[in-house]
């Protein structure tokens, strides 16, 4: 038993700590809200919009009410359904590949990369048919996947390229940013994603006018204008007090991710200083200029017994993800086996991610990697 006053509790995300920081801000984009009563599209949506937009490096950004939801709207904008492929990966958040069986498409998944978690371009060309309609690259943990070979494939076979950069605002590939270089990119404003709202909320960005009308239309039942209907849309909308929240904290988000990579870099060397690498925890690897660590999430064999003593010292940690989409039940109708994406099921079985919020201290962060130290040292 740990003594309360000695165990620190380190949450694997504290997001009182940001609010408290910004809550006066938050409060007069709340009431002011509220002033004008108007909750659905206005003004705040439409700053919001433009805010992202610039902040991604994109000609347009549509509010939607989810990042799921932005990945669908995205896929219906392409028409993709029964009878298409789309290729992605199977090491995501389910919403990445349920969204193409929900809109009637197949999903294809291919095996990741171990160093970076991210769809493996390398393996993509053989998987692609005459019916795949698009590929779906997952920004994941905050690490952009390797665009530019996804990019020739995407250009060579006319595939829509959808990023699903839900994990990933503000991160960057070559100097270019998340959602900027596909034919779309997708964003979740979930409260635990490094821009999050108070409540459900997403954006889509694209560079391309038409597809931004286009999104903008099914967003609102595929009206335009209102009550003629070309496409048959749904309500994807963004509210107007999810966009104002996320406009404000949005003018953080740098500072934020700045406190991200220092708490990474000081983890990178806490546990380089004791000597953890050498004894088989594996620690996250930054290929990409712009990481920006909606997770860190190190690798060990023994993943879920340190996960027990994690829990035990009362350390904040999770598996993203512990099944594969591929491996899902839901998904057994594919008739993937034990074994299809290897990589895959290995990073599920190994992965654990760490507490990396902004404000973590100096104090929690030694108090994690004390006590992987101590479990490692009572493992051998
Ligand atoms: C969070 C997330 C989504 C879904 O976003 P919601 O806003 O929760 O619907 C999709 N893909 C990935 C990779 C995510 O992490």
């Amino acid at each position: 038993m740990h003594n309360k006053d000695t165990a620190m509790n380190v949450p694997l995300l504290d997001l009182k700590a940001q609010h408290a920081s910004i809550a006066d801000e938050i409060n007069l984009a709340v009431a002011d809200v509220f002033a004008s009563q108007v909750f659905i599209g206005g003004p705040h949506v439409l700053a919001c919009e433009k805010a992202v937009a610039a902040y991604s490096a994109c000609a347009h950004a549509i509010g939607v009410s989810s990042g799921t939801d932005a990945l669908l709207v995205a896929l219906m904008a392409e028409n993709i359904g029964p009878g298409d492929e789309v290729i992605t990966s199977p090491y995501t958040f389910f919403a990445t590949g349920g969204c193409v069986a929900r809109v009637g498409a197949t999903p294809v998944f291919v095996d990741i990369d171990p160093d970076t978690f991210n769809l493996n371009p390398e393996l993509v060309a053989a998987r692609i048919t005459s019916k795949t309609r698009a590929l779906m690259p997952v920004h994941l943990y905050g690490q952009m996947a390797d665009m530019d070979p996804l990019l020739a494939l995407a250009q060579k076979h006319n595939l829509v390229l959808i990023e699903d950069a839900a994990q990933a605002i503000g991160a960057e590939y070559k100097g270019r940013r998340a959602g900027s270089i596909g034919h779309y990119g997708c964003f979740s404003f979930f409260p635990s994603k490094n821009l999050g709202g108070a409540g459900d909320g997403g954006m889509v960005v694209t560079q391309d006018p038409a597809r931004a009308e286009r999104v903008a239309m099914l967003r609102n039942h595929g009206a335009h204008p209102k009550y003629y209907h070309r496409f048959i849309g749904g309500n994807f909308r963004l509210d107007a007090l999810q966009a104002a929240v996320v406009t404000v904290k949005l003018k953080h988000l740098d500072a934020w991710t700045a406190a991200r990579q220092a708490n990474a870099r000081r983890y990178d060397r806490l546990f380089a200083d004791a000597s953890l690498p050498e004894r088989g925890i594996v620690l996250p690897r930054v290929q990409r200029d712009r990481h920006i660590f909606n997770q860190y999430v190190i690798r060990t064999p023994r993943r879920d017994a340190l996960r027990e003593f994690l829990n035990q010292r009362h350390i904040g940690n999770e598996v993203y993800y512990p099944v594969p989409l591929h491996r899902q039940e839901c998904f057994a109708y594919l008739g993937y086996q034990p074994g299809s994406c290897p990589e895959s099921e290995r990073a599920a079985a190994e992965s654990l991610a760490l507490p990396i919020y902004p404000e973590v201290s100096d104090a929690q962060a030694r108090t994690v990697v004390d006590a992987i130290r101590d479990f490692c040292t009572a493992a051998h």
